[in-house]
Order: structure tokens, then sequence, then C-alpha cells
């Protein structure tokens, strides 16, 4: 009831409800052999109809801190832990996020990171299994076994909090900061700020 080429799912019909609100698939975008891979929670408006994470204002502050930290947008690789758009932008629920995680832990598995960071509170639970508080754990690194293979996930703040809350924007540069270091401390990668 699902159909996967390379990292992209072409056909599902898994989530009754996610079929009826859905315009498209959101996929994952960015090098399928990124050393960053960010995961968030569902596609919204914006990227419902653009078929692509993380392109309205989230995406926005997602970009520019990107790139205050010396990465690029196109250097990492950013998905959800639900491909689908959630009708009025509600929570994904528990059997949804279910239904998905064979498609996220197959692009985790194919992709291979160093580092996964989870943007909010429900990727952070669902990839870690556990209540979360994102803010305070910000930054921490846990090794989550994923297809048999202990993958360290970097708990991270959504990046639409630092709209909501000035304080948080601190957070977030601070945990991507740490990120674009864990990759460059495991792989010796160079960013853009290196030229
Ligand atoms: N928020 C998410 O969690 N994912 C997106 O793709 C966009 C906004």
């Amino acid at each position: 009831m699902g159909q996967m080429e390379g990292l992209d799912v072409l056909a599902c019909e898994r989530c009754a409800e996610l079929c009826e609100s859905r315009t498209q698939i959101v996929n994952g975008v960015g090098p399928a052999d990124a050393d960053l891979l960010f995961v968030g929670e569902a596609p919204g408006a914006n990227e419902d109809e653009q078929g692509k994470p993380f392109v309205g204002r989230s995406g926005d502050v997602l970009d520019e801190t990107l790139r205050e930290v010396g990465l690029d947008r196109g250097d990492v690789r950013i998905t959800n832990c639900v491909r689908c758009r959630p009708p009025e932008n509600r929570d994904p629920h528990k059997e949804e996020l279910a239904n998905c995680r064979e498609y996220l832990e197959t692009e985790i598995d194919r992709v291979d990171p160093e580092v996964v960071v989870t943007l909010g509170k429900v990727p952070a639970q669902h990839l870690l299994e556990r209540d979360v508080a994102v803010t305070s754990e910000a930054g921490e690194v846990v090794d989550v076994p994923i297809e048999g293979t202990p993958r360290p996930v970097m708990v991270c703040v959504h990046p639409a909090a630092t709209l909501y809350d000035s304080s948080q924007k601190g957070t977030f540069e601070e945990t991507l900061r740490k990120a674009a270091e864990f990759t460059d401390g495991e792989s010796g990668q160079r960013r853009l700020g290196d030229f």
C-alpha cells in the first residue's frame, strides 16, 4: 500500500484522512548523501502546494539560520515525519506517524547522515520514543537505532518557535551551529565559511 523509489514515496494510501487533505505527497529534498538530515513534523499549506518541505515562513527561518552558521539549504537534506498535510495543520496522529515511519527510516538509512536534527517536539518524540522538552534539551545528541544502525539524533526547537518567542532564536542558531560542527568533526567536511 505504499510505493517508494529511492528516497521518494511515489504513491501511498495508508492514511485515509491525509489522502483527503493532501494535494500531493511531500518528499524530502537535498543531496541523497547529505551529512546533515533535518526532520520536521509534517507539511503545512505552502509545502502541500509546492511539494517541498519547509518552503513557508519556517523554511525562511531555517534557510537564514543555516546561512548564519555557514551552511546553504542545498548542502543539507530536509524531510518530515509525515509526508502528507494534516487537515487544518493539526498534529499528525500516532497512527499516521507510525504509517509513515518506514519511509523516514528508509530515508535515514539510505542517506546515512552524520547527524539527524529533529525540528520541534513531534519529530524529537517520534524518533526518541519518549517525552522531550525541546527547549531545555536542544543540542543534545542521542543514539537511536534505525534499521539496526545507531544514528546520532540531535534535538532542536522548531524554526517557527523563533517567530513566536525571540528568545528561541539564539537556541535555534546555537543548535544548528553545533550540528554543523558535529558534521565537520565526523567527516572533515568544509563549510562555506572556510572559503
Ligand atoms: N513545519 C514542518 O514541520 N514541516 C514543514 O515541512 C514545514 C513546516
